[in-house]
């Protein structure tokens, strides 16, 4: 090989070297100080791609074109330096086992010196890194896993040059400032969508903290390239060189929208239900479920038990300290309780350090574990001090009540909304000689009721339940004597303010003496009705007999008289069939001959009758209507109608002289006014005048006799025809009553 070591330790033969450096496992090279391969081994020559032809003898620039150009200035330092060039680790494509493979090589290249110090050569050894290969996949590995699993958590990563502020960022950096993933945001562009407030009083902020501490962090409001807003959170670390200059910022983002939105509505929670909690006046408080040891007191708590919430705590023995001696036992069941289904319920007495004494209610449940936290029952004091005074107020009044209710001779029952009786006093209970739950079960009532009465009572009972409008009824009531007495029922409901009933309250009062003496009346009525007309009638018949002899005599006294005494008993007869039709009509027996008739000739036939005996006035008629005008009824009954109102007309119109009758149809229904100028009435009595017996008081009445029958009775009649009466008045001025009857048809 005639190879000049320039080296030739004596211990060792040159062939042996020669022949050792040949097959070492590492390539190894001989240069010159002019660059000039003069030795190179078979792993050298291999890495190389050249045969030793090619090698010996050639300058290493020429050998390597690319290579060589950067390794010489190197080179050139070692030779004055004498200090080794590692050259960083170098990938050289190689077939191995037939397959070709990116090997790494670590170069080195080392002066050599002569014993006189002077630089002989350079040695170049090639060594394989074998691990490289594994590294550098493991980094790459390292690198995709870090992808992805950034990816993934829907974490961007960016990098920041601090001298250049070049920003080098995954794709989801740009998806979360709203760009296409592949476009690149600049540092620039990125901070443009920050909301002012936090660019300056955040960022801006954070950034100044980061250069000082190399910790970077924020959380920040911005509007991305959509406008959409968002919330992000930053981490991110500073790197600085080696005299302490940052150089770059690395870091990850995060979309923290989501968290953030739940962080608001969590806070706004928060903040409702604190709102709630001053409004309702509620303490608060936690227990472990376990131990039943209280803690966490609100300060409107300790306020509830009488401490200052600004200075005083206090500890979890505070209910044993201040609870009311005769409540211990209540309290240690609710705990009981709590303890097994995980509710806490009581209200108790208290005792506060000043002697008062406050009524408080707690209420708590059990609040499964979270976030590592322990479960635990959050619970709710509230003052109720108020509350039970007004309670005890409230049945200490009823209390007055049922005794009032109780002494009184009058029975008096209360009804649930749904009809259901609940309670009745002392004397109803005395008067049937029943007791109380006989009462209230079921209908119970309702045995001591008339047989005859039971279903008519139960069906208005439950009419006005159902209608809620107030129930009268009269029905006899049987004694512990087994013996009937009538009694009047009424019940009002109790209304609230949507209109619901919240009770009934009901009273029977005794009326059996009152009955007894109207039937007694009414029987009186009959007989006197009876005993009155044949005497009247006699009268009425001689009376026309005299007129017939002697009525066209000279005598004016006689005649006069004779038409006086025919008027006075004409009235007479009205007023005695009055009086009976009113008995007739109470017991519901006023007989009704109805018929088809013509209305307009009754009108023309009563006004005529009435001017023959009344001439006061002068009574016009006035007939809005083309043809007849027939109607259905009992025309004797609709006469006595008319006739009511004409005579009342003339009666109290005294100063008038005129009465207007109109007679016109309207909606099916013929209408009949009667209209005077007289002394009217006001607004209040028109109410009234319908009523049986009323009279309208006043300076007039004396003036006007009458009894204030006609118009109950006239009232009566047009009920059981279907029509209708009705009337305007002003006092002073006159009135004008009506009255309408539905037309008859065939159909
Ligand atoms: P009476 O006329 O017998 O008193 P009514 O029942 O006919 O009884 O009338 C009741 C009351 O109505 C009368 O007392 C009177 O005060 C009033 N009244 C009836 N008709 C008229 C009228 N045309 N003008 C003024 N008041 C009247």
């Amino acid at each position: 090989m005639g190879v000049n070591f320039p080296i030739s330790p004596s211990s060792l033969s040159e062939g042996f070297l020669t022949n050792v450096l040949e097959k070492t496992p590492f390539g190894f090279a001989l240069m010159n100080g002019e660059y000039i391969v003069e030795f190179a081994n078979d792993i050298w020559l291999e890495i190389a791609h050249k045969t030793r032809d090619e090698v010996i003898g050639k300058k290493f620039s020429d050998l390597f074109p690319e290579t060589g150009e950067q390794i010489i200035p190197h080179c050139e330092n070692v030779r004055k330096t004498g200090n080794a060039f590692h050259a960083p680790e170098f990938s050289i494509k190689l077939v191995r086992n037939g397959i070709l493979q990116d090997v790494y090589f670590n170069f080195i290249y080392h002066p050599v010196y002569n014993e006189s110090g002077n630089f002989q050569c350079f040695v170049t050894v090639a060594m394989e890194v074998p691990e490289m290969i594994e590294i550098k996949t493991k980094v790459k590995e390292d690198e995709e896993r870090l992808r992805l699993a950034t990816e993934s958590s829907h974490t961007a990563t960016w990098e920041l040059n601090l001298l250049t502020r070049e920003v080098i960022h995954s794709h989801y950096l740009s998806e979360i400032f709203g760009y296409g993933s592949d476009e690149l945001v600049s540092h620039q562009q990125l901070r443009s969508h920050l909301s002012e407030y936090d660019r300056i009083h955040v960022v801006e902020k954070a950034f100044e903290e980061a250069l000082k501490t190399g910790i970077y962090k924020y959380e920040a409001q911005i509007t991305d390239k959509n406008g959409v807003e968002k919330w992000v959170a930053t981490n991110g670390k500073v790197f600085f060189d080696g005299l302490g200059q940052p150089t770059r910022m690395l870091g990850v983002m995060q979309d923290i929208s989501e968290r953030k939105k739940s962080e608001i509505l969590l806070k706004q929670s928060h903040h409702q239900l604190n709102t709630a909690m001053e409004a309702t006046k509620l303490g608060t408080f936690d227990m472990d479920p376990e131990s039943l040891q209280k803690y966490n007191f609100s300060p409107r708590f300790l306020e509830i038990f009488g401490y200052d919430a600004t200075k005083e705590t206090i500890g979890s023995n505070i209910l044993e300290k201040h609870i009311h001696k005769n409540f211990i036992k209540t309290r240690a069941e609710a705990l009981r309780e709590a303890k097994e289904t995980g509710d806490l319920y009581y209200q108790t007495k208290i005792v506060l350090r000043d002697g008062s004494v406050k009524w408080i209610e707690l209420y708590g449940r059990l609040l499964p574990p979270a976030n590592g936290s322990k479960a635990y029952i959050s619970g709710t004091v509230r003052d109720i001090t108020d509350l039970k005074n007004f309670e005890e107020k409230i049945s200490a009044s009823e209390k007055k009540y049922r005794f009032l209710a109780d002494s009184m001779p009058q029975m008096v029952w209360i009804g649930e909304p749904d009809g259901k009786l609940t309670y009745f006093n002392k004397s109803t209970l005395d008067y049937s000689g029943k007791d109380y739950n006989h009462f209230i079960d079921g209908n119970g009532w309702l045995e001591i009721v008339h047989p005859e009465e039971q279903k008519e009572n139960l069906r208005l009972w439950e009419k006005s339940v159902k209608t809620k409008k107030p129930f009268a009824y009269e029905h006899r009531f049987r004694n512990k004597h087994n013996e009937y007495r009538w009694f009047m029922s009424r019940a009002y409901p109790e209304l609230d303010e949507l209109g619901n009933v919240t009770k009934w309250v009901g009273t029977s009062t005794d009326i059996d003496e009152m009955k007894r003496q109207e039937n007694q009346k009414n029987d009186f009525i009959k007989m006197a009705n009876h005993e009155l007309k044949t005497p009247v009638t006699t009268i009425k018949g001689y009376v026309q007999l005299l007129k017939k002899m002697r009525g066209d005599s000279e005598d004016k006294f006689l005649v006069n008289s004779l038409n006086t005494i025919e008027n006075q008993v004409n009235k007479l007869t009205v007023l005695i069939g009055d009086l009976l039709d009113i008995s007739r009509m109470e017991s519901g027996k006023l007989p009704l001959n109805k018929r088809e008739f013509s209305l307009l000739k009754l009108v023309t036939e009563t006004i005529e009758d009435i001017k023959a005996s009344e001439q006061s006035h002068q009574i016009n008629f006035e007939l809005k209507h083309t043809t007849d005008v027939e109607v259905y009824g009992d025309k004797e009954r609709i006469t006595q109608v008319l006739n009511n109102l004409l005579t009342n007309a003339i009666k109290y119109s005294p100063l008038a002289t005129v009465v207007n009758v109109k007679l016109y149809v309207e909606k099916n229904h013929a209408v009949v006014s009667v209209e005077d100028f007289g002394i009217g009435m006001d607004g209040k009595e028109l109410k009234k005048i319908f009523e049986r017996f009323y009279r309208v008081s006043g300076d007039d009445e004396e003036t006007f006799p009458g009894f204030g029958i006609g118009l109950f009775i006239v009232k009566d009649i047009m009920d059981r025809h279907d029509g209708k009466i009705w009337v305007e008045s002003e006092k002073n001025k006159g009135s004008k009553f009506y009255f309408s009857l539905p037309i008859f048809t065939n159909l």
